[in-house]
């Protein structure tokens, strides 16, 4: 961030909280995934064993590196509770079909029942399977997902060889910072010409999207930024801010996954090596706390 923005108005709470309450008991009366905000003591372990599964589920369903550090506030995805249940085999059932009807896959059920040939199966057989829940598929890390539209976006420029030597992450400062409102302090309050300091913004649901990266249109024009204390180094990194204060609490999982993807994504266009993802903090020359001390840039590029 450039410098402590105003914060907006904060809005009464009660009415969103009271709907968000019924829609969370809502959700769990359907047996749906549900939503939890941790509490001031509570942990991920019990807040796993409240909702009937394991801290490690918690974990890796939310992204959470280091299970000791939740925060009070920070909200918790709840993945579906698994179910477990014994399947007898009928004439003519096929392993994978057998896990289509149950919503698993063939593998975890071979593994679950040591089966060696899937094709061996006989009538009669019973079959232990575990449905719904995380433990019913093989977790494997989520694509780097970039919408089409904004893809275009970043794809469009031609990018002159060597012109871009680093990419620098950012926090916007404030939870509840818009594009609109960032683009008119840069350019108004600043009187930065080229308006928004940065090449693209990543939002974090709050007035921005919630993981919708922002194309800026210094990208777009293929210009130097307006973010960090040097013109030399503004002249060859890009500006990447993740809307938020990271000092206070961490970025949404979904901002998390859209700067992985982006920086993947602008690394194959431009040839910035991996080491020169960085840290406002870390290019700085002058000391600054951006991007927060609870924003963890190499757990977020290695997820
Ligand atoms: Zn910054």
């Amino acid at each position: 961030m450039l410098t402590q923005l105003a914060k907006g108005k904060r809005m009464a709470a009660c009415a969103p909280v009271l709907a968000a309450l019924v829609l969370m008991w809502l959700g769990q009366a359907l047996g749906q995934a549900a939503t939890h905000v941790i509490r001031k003591g509570e942990t991920l372990g019990a807040i796993a064993k409240k909702y009937g599964v394991t801290a490690s589920a918690l974990a890796s369903h939310n992204g959470i590196s280091n299970p000791n550090r939740v925060k009070v506030g920070q909200k918790i995805n709840i993945p579906a509770k698994s179910v477990s249940v014994t399947y007898t085999v009928r004439a003519g059932d096929t392993l994978s079909g057998i896990a289509k009807k149950h919503n698993t896959t063939t593998s975890t059920i071979a593994r679950a029942n040591g089966i060696s040939d899937p094709r061996k199966l006989r009538p009669g057989q019973k079959l232990k399977i575990t449905k719904g829940g995380s433990g019913s598929k093989p977790t494997k890390p989520k694509p780097a997902y970039i919408p089409a539209d904004t893809l275009s976006k970043i794809n469009r420029p031609r990018i002159r060889r060597g012109r871009w030597k680093h990419i620098v992450i950012h926090h916007s400062g404030d939870n509840t910072n818009s594009i609109q409102g960032m683009e008119h302090y840069h350019r108004r309050v600043r009187r930065m010409e080229n308006g928004l300091a940065y090449h693209f913004v990543i939002g974090n649901g709050v007035n921005t999207g919630d993981g919708k990266i922002y194309v800026g249109d210094r990208w777009r024009r293929q210009i130097r930024g307006g973010h960090v204390a040097s013109t030399a180094l503004n002249e060859i990194a890009i500006g990447i801010c993740l809307v938020g204060n990271f000092d206070k609490r961490v970025p949404t999982a979904k901002q998390r996954s859209s700067l992985k993807a982006l920086v993947a994504r602008l690394r194959a266009r431009t040839g910035v090596p991996y080491k020169e993802v960085r840290t406002h903090r870390h290019i700085n020359p002058k000391p600054t706390a951006c991007p927060g001390r609870r924003f963890n840039l190499r757990s977020i590029l290695n997820s």
